[in-house]
């Protein structure tokens, strides 16, 4: 009836976009990446080439700073075209290609002072410099007559050259590429600029750009593809997950797209202070709608229920069809009261949804109230299991009587301890019975004339190491639902045999015990012959064995139910009918049943009324019993008065408290022996 926790299988509705984007980042990432190696790689490459440029303006800043040096070993290191400029910027001394003057004055010609002493640096090879050719012209033509005429002068002054180069030419075929560098004096008294050129052969240049633009066309075609197969993976995935979450019959939500949409609802920040109510509806009568029609007829009437069902929902509620005639329903309700005001409108709807038949539906539902904390505090529902909350709800829906119209029911918690005392039982009955963990206790039967013991019954007990002494109301009612009671009934029939015949051997005289057995195993044809042979297996005398029957029993087939007992007392059992007086047709069984003994239930000996209408029932049905033949045995009776009255009525026996519990088999045997003496 209740459904344990599946694992639950999702499928998220993937949305294009997310996706899109996060592959766009990554291209992009790519693409900087790329353009990261580039720059690196050219700028390794303008290293190299400008690395004998820095060199000798670096050299250029040792002499420039080392004032008055003269080492020619500077002179030879340094070969480029510069111009200097003080700490404002200003230009205290420019020289065409190759050319430089240590000074600190500005014009030319006042620069060469007959007292002092020059360093020229010259270079005639350099081609990282780009003279602009015409003031180099001009200014090397004045620098070279200041100079002759200065050594003409001053014969003694110092004056060291390396070269000048006046023809600074560029590379044929290859792509020159001007830049300045620059480096700062050490001493900080100004920054030295120096032009130079990096050029490239142009063959190279072009397969540089060749390889590139090979690349970047490369790398489009992949974006692109990629691109094409993440879009269609997405819309292959987004149709699954339609056809996953889609209803076969309705064409509507399904049991995943319940859970997988309705969960993230309820668990939903947004909704934590709303209420909901969770519905588990079955149509009643749906197989014998389909028998009637047909299955197609059928699948036609739920779709028109799923549609009801969804017409009666406001905007964020979810319907869903799970399978045969179940469907499930998550409504937003802020009382109890408002969910029954809905549940009558949805089960009117809902009846109404075939006009040519009346239609039953049984409703569970369970309320997901508002979560708070502590401090009182609405919190989110993180935990929510919505599939628990809809198991809840069906095992509302299943506590409802099968007949009887549409009804709905509120899920309460003792139904899941039941379920759960349910599911402990039949796991471990099985085991039960073979270690022998049933105990047979016996009630005896006392007759009220003479206080002797005439009789017991064996009622069984569940001594479990696990879970204690546990009654028979606990686990039978289980048993008798799934059907382990014949195997309980086989098995109290064979101890009760086994202890008879064991008192017999040991000469105890023994009374008839009688063994209870379900309405369940009434489907069997041979029912009698198994229970004789269940009993001369051991070797018991049939005389000792008494068999109890329901009278719930004598509903199911009479035929048969006759035909059994007939063969039972044929064999030498006797036969009871049990609980007489707490059914309906009690007196038109006896009418065809040839039963030996009439059980009357304790009911009658229960509650104040027990001194008076039940006093002329309990006497008529004993008068009654005896001019059928049959003897009386009145239970569940406790006291004095009733005792007495019994006696008075001359009913046979009395199976109560008022003289014995049931008992284990040893305190039974101590009874039997005292009978016997
Ligand atoms: P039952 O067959 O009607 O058994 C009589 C029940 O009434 C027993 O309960 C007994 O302890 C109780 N009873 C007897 N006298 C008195 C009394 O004076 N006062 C009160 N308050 N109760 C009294 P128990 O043993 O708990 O059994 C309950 C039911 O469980 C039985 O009702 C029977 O329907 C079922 N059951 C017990 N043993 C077996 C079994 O071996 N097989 C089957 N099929 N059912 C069994
Ligand atoms: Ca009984
Ligand atoms: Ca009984």
């Amino acid at each position: 009836m209740f459904r344990k926790k599946s694992r639950r299988l999702k499928i998220r509705k993937n949305r294009i976009w997310p996706t899109a984007l996060l592959f766009l980042l990554m291209s992009a990432a790519l693409f900087v990446v790329m353009l990261i190696t580039g720059s690196v790689f050219i700028s390794y490459l303008l290293d190299t080439k400008l690395s004998d440029s820095f060199e000798t303006l670096n050299t250029m800043q040792k002499v420039w700073t080392d004032k008055g040096d003269k080492d020619p070993e500077h002179m030879s290191e340094f070969n480029m075209d510069c111009f200097i400029l003080n700490n404002e910027g200003k230009t205290e001394l420019m020289i065409g290609s190759d050319t430089c003057i240590r000074s600190a004055s500005a014009e030319f010609s006042s620069v060469l002072q007959p007292d002092k002493e020059y360093l020229i640096y010259g270079d005639t090879e350099s081609e990282v410099l780009v003279p602009e050719k015409g003031e180099l012209e001009f200014k090397l033509t004045k620098f070279l007559s200041e100079v002759g005429r200065y050594l003409d002068e001053n014969k003694d002054a110092s004056i060291f050259t390396t070269g000048i180069n006046s023809d600074n030419t560029i590379p044929n075929g290859s792509i020159n590429i001007p830049i300045w560098i620059s480096t700062g004096l050490s001493d900080g008294s100004g920054t030295i600029y120096a032009r130079t050129v990096v050029s490239f052969n142009v063959n190279y240049v072009f397969a540089i750009i060749r390889i590139v633009l090979i690349v970047i066309v490369i790398y489009l075609v992949i974006f692109v593809l990629m691109l094409i197969n993440v879009i269609s993976n997405l819309r292959a995935r987004n149709k699954l997950a339609r056809q996953f979450y889609k209803d076969v019959t309705t064409g509507g939500n399904n049991r995943a797209y319940f859970f997988a949409k309705g969960e993230p609802a309820v668990r939903g920040r947004g909704n934590a202070k709303k209420r909901y109510a969770v519905l588990s509806i079955k149509l009643m009568n749906y197989l014998s709608f389909c028998v009637c029609h047909s299955v197609s007829e059928g699948e036609k009437l739920i779709c028109r229920i799923y549609d009801t069902v969804n017409s009666k929902l406001a905007r964020r509620e979810l319907a869903a069809h799970f399978d045969s005639a179940d469907f499930a329903a998550l409504l937003a309700v802020n009382s109890d009261g408002e969910l029954t005001a809905r549940l009558g409108t949805l089960t009117e709807a809902l009846e109404s949804a075939d006009s040519d038949h009346r239609l039953d539906f049984h409703i569970g539902a369970y309320m997901i109230d508002v979560q708070t904390d502590g401090s009182g505090r609405i919190k989110r529902r993180k935990e929510l299991d919505l599939e628990e909350c809809y198991n809840n709800a069906f095992a509302a829906r299943e506590s409802l009587p099968e007949s009887g119209g549409s009804a709905y029911a509120f899920f309460d918690a003792k139904l899941v301890e039941e379920q759960k005392w349910t599911d402990t039982v039949v796991e471990r009955q099985q085991r039960a019975l073979e270690s022998e963990e049933f105990v047979v206790y016996y009630q005896p039967k006392y007759d009220p004339r003479t206080d002797e013991l005439r009789g017991a019954e064996a009622l069984i007990r569940w001594q479990s190491p696990e879970l204690g002494f546990i009654t028979p109301y606990r686990f039978i009612p289980i048993f008798e639902r799934n059907g382990f009671i014949t195997e309980i009934d086989h098995y109290m029939l064979t101890h009760v045999a086994v202890e008879q015949k064991r008192w017999l051997d040991q000469g105890i005289h023994c009374v008839p015990v009688s063994v209870n057995i379900s309405r369940a195993h009434f489907i069997e044809e041979n029912l009698a012959e198994q229970i004789r042979d269940t009993v001369d297996s051991v070797g018991t005398p049939h005389g000792l064995i008494e068999i109890e029957l329901t009278e719930s029993a004598f509903f199911d087939d009479k035929q048969l139910m006759i035909e059994t007992i007939t063969r039972l007392k044929s064999y030498g059992f006797t036969v009871s009918m049990d609980d007489f007086g707490s059914g309906y047709s009690s007196l038109n069984s006896l009418k065809d049943m040839p039963l030996d003994v009439l059980k009357l239930d304790a009911e009658f000996f229960r509650g104040e009324n027990c001194d008076g209408r039940d006093r002329i029932v309990v006497a008529e049905a004993i008068r009654l019993a005896r001019s059928l033949n049959m003897r009386t045995v009145a239970e569940g009776v406790e006291v004095r008065e009733q005792v007495d009255f019994l006696a008075e009525q001359e009913c046979d026996m009395i199976q109560g408290y008022y003289y014995a519990k049931p008992m284990p088999k040893e305190e039974f045997e101590a009874r039997l022996e005292v009978k016997e003496q």
